[in-house]
């Protein structure tokens, strides 16, 4: 007898994680549903760019609001819930605290209640963040680190995963943190600095600008690629317990290397053309920002293949695609 295909709810299905994840997820088999906060609104571009807007089911859903979420989990009666929604901006969120902050801890704990109140099953995978750390320096953190958030993002996060951590204690949830450090792809919004960098390179290069202006420069990241890491949020799910997890690369590069490598690209030098901005400075910031994924590797057999060049390379193959078909 076959048996009936799984199925997955995404919260926040229409931003970069949630899209790569739907594809991931479709590929599977796995009947996918989704949520936008209002779904008649939501262009759900990055859906559409990966070409699965007719493929995913969509719902309209706040996460501060426990009516909305207890009533799509209630319909859909999921077998996984990913939470990958929530204002995901660490650079906004010193200018929208309690917004963040709501949106990130309101909304984890008003799913972890509608999976109890429900009574379900469902596994249920919460998107938690590198800034939980605050400044990891350059020995990696692993998930024995203990958090110093240096953001409104960052407490909200800290404050979730403890949540879920709690839940899993306290009701024997399947609740998982995946403890993501940055990864990119062509989805991500143009706000973000690694779109910032690929996008003004590619117009200095077209010759439709001459400078690009960024914020902190020696800050180190560690950089990943998108489509894997939605990789590791299912192997979580799929793992025999519920467990959180580092994922990352285990490298990190300073910006400038960042920026050095998407001019080299184009063949141009950057320091002709990248200036300092002063108002592009946050109120704090993190200097080194690297993790050990050792956990992941042992327990879910999950490694980072694309490193930081990697990442830089695949970012501007599809900013030349993208710009190619507008052009033609
Ligand atoms: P995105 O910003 O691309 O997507 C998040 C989605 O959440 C948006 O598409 C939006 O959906 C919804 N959203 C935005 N603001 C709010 C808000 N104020 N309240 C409620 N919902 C909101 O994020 P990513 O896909 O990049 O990241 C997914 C998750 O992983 C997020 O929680 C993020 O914080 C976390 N994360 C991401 C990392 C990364 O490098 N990308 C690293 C570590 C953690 P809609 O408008 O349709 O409602």
């Amino acid at each position: 007898m076959r048996r009936a295909p799984k199925t997955a709810l995404v919260f926040g299905i229409g931003g970069q994680d949630g899209a790569w994840l739907a594809k991931f997820l479709l590929k599977r088999g796995y009947v996918v549903h989704g949520t936008s906060r209002d779904r008649e609104a939501s262009s759900f571009a990055n859906l559409k760019r990966l070409g699965l807007f007719e493929q995913a089911r969509l719902h309209s859903a706040v996460l501060s609001d426990f009516r909305s979420v207890v009533q799509v989990i209630g319909d859909v009666r999921p077998d996984e819930i990913y939470n990958l929604a929530g204002q995901s901006s660490v650079g906004l969120s010193f200018e929208q605290p309690v917004e963040t902050l709501n949106s990130i801890i309101l909304g984890t704990v008003n799913i972890l209640e509608a999976i109890r109140f429900l009574g379900l099953a469902a596994r249920f995978y919460n998107a938690s963040s590198s800034e939980c750390f605050g400044n990891t320096g350059h020995l990696p953190a692993d998930e024995g680190r203990a958090f110093h958030p240096r953001s409104p993002y960052g407490v909200g996060k800290a404050a979730a995963y403890w949540a879920i951590a709690n839940y899993r204690e306290s009701y024997n949830l399947f609740a998982c943190s995946g403890i993501l450090f940055n990864h990119e792809s062509e989805l991500r919004p143009a706000r973000y600095v690694t779109q910032k960098i690929v996008r003004g390179a590619a117009d200095i290069a077209e010759g439709k600008t001459d400078v690009l202006r960024l914020g902190e420069l020696s800050i180190s990241r560690d950089w990943g690629w998108a489509p894997e890491y939605v990789d590791a949020m299912w192997r979580m799910l799929n793992h025999d317990t519920p467990e959180d997890f580092v994922i990352a690369t285990g490298q990190a590069y300073p910006l400038e290397a960042f920026v050095h490598a998407a001019f080299d690209y184009f063949g141009l030098n950057w320091r002709q053309h990248v200036e300092s901005d002063a108002a592009l400075l946050r109120p704090s910031d993190i200097a080194v920002s690297v993790g050990d994924p050792g956990k992941a590797k042992r327990q879910l057999n999950w490694e980072a293949e694309t490193k930081m060049p990697g990442v830089v390379a695949k970012l501007l193959d599809a900013e030349t695609r993208r710009r190619r078909a507008a052009q033609a």
